[in-house]
C-alpha cells in the first residue's frame, strides 16, 4: 500500500467539518483541517495537502482569497482545490475557477457526491495517483509489485527507502522537509529523528546510482529533498 493522501478541509462550519472528516476517513485519506483563512494558509504549508477543500465563506480572509494565495506559492501553486460554494452563487463560481480552483461543488452537497468530485479531480489533476506504474526519467515504479527499475535493472530498496521514493517521484521537483518526508513516510504519530530520513535518503540514493547513473536527488541545504527535473527531462 502506498501512503495515506492528504485532504486539507478549510470550514468554519464544525458540524460540516465532522462529517467531511468521517466519510473522508472511511475511504482511507488522511485529514488535517483550518477553521479560517489565515489558518488555512498555514496548514497548507505545514501539511503539504494533496487536495484541499475549501470553503467560500470564511472569517478573515475570504475563500476566493486564499485560493488566490495559495495559487502564487510555489508549494501548493498546483495543489487541486476544491471550492463548496452557497447555492445561486453563480459569478462566485466562475470567479472560483478564474481564480485557479479546479472544481467547485454546491452545498448542500451529499458525501457521495463530493467522494466521487474528489477522486475525479485526483485523478485529473495527478494521473500519476490512480496508476499502477509511476514514472520518472529513467526510474520506474511498479506499484502493484513494489518494485523499482532504472533504466531497466532492478533497483534492490527496503520498505523505507520505497516508500521514500514513490512520494517523491509523485511530487517532482518540490522540495521536503526532513519533517515531512518523516510525516509522510513514518507517519505523524511515529517517533523518529528528522536526522533517520537522511540516513533512508543515504541508502536510496546508493541504490539508485549503484550502476553509476546521475544522481536523481536534489539536497537542498537547510531546506531538505526533492526530485531532480533535470533527470525527468533528460530522461
Ligand atoms: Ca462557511
Amino acid at each position: 500500500m502506498s501512503q495515506k493522501l492528504t485532504i486539507l478541509i478549510v470550514e468554519d462550519e464544525a458540524a460540516l467539518v465532522t462529517l467531511l472528516r468521517y466519510n473522508l476517513e472511511r475511504d482511507g485519506y488522511r485529514v488535517v483541517e483550518a477553521r479560517d483563512g489565515e489558518e488555512a494558509l498555514i496548514v497548507a504549508d505545514e501539511e503539504t495537502p494533496d487536495l484541499i477543500l475549501l470553503d467560500w465563506a470564511l472569517p478573515n480572509l475570504s475563500g476566493i482569497e486564499v485560493c488566490r494565495r495559495l495559487r502564487a506559492r510555489s508549494e501548493t501553486r498546483n495543489t487541486p482545490i476544491i471550492m463548496l460554494t452557497a447555492r445561486g452563487e453563480e459569478t462566485d463560481r466562475i470567479r472560483g475557477l478564474d481564480t485557479g480552483a479546479d472544481d467547485y461543488v454546491v452545498k448542500p452537497f451529499s458525501m457521495t457526491e463530493m467522494l466521487a468530485r474528489l477522486r475525479a479531480v485526483l485523478r485529473r489533476i495527478r494521473p500519476a495517483l490512480a496508476d499502477e506504474t509511476l514514472i520518472f526519467g529513467d526510474i520506474a515504479i511498479d506499484r502493484a509489485a513494489h518494485r523499482v527499475k532504472r533504466s531497466g535493472r532492478d533497483v534492490h530498496l527496503g520498505p523505507t527507502e520505497y516508500r521514500l521514493l514513490d512520494h517523491l517521484i509523485q511530487h517532482p521537483g518540490r522540495v521536503f522537509s526532513r519533517e515531512q518526508l518523516l510525516d509522510a513516510v513514518w507517519g505523524s504519530d511515529v517517533y523518529v529523528e528528522a536526522r533517520t530520513v537522511d540516513v533512508h535518503i543515504g541508502r536510496l540514493r546508493k541504490a539508485l546510482i549503484a550502476n553509476g547513473e546521475r544522481d536523481p536527488i536534489r539536497t537542498v541545504r537547510s531546506a531538505g529533498y526533492s526530485l531532480d527535473e533535470h533527470l525527468k527531462a533528460a530522461g
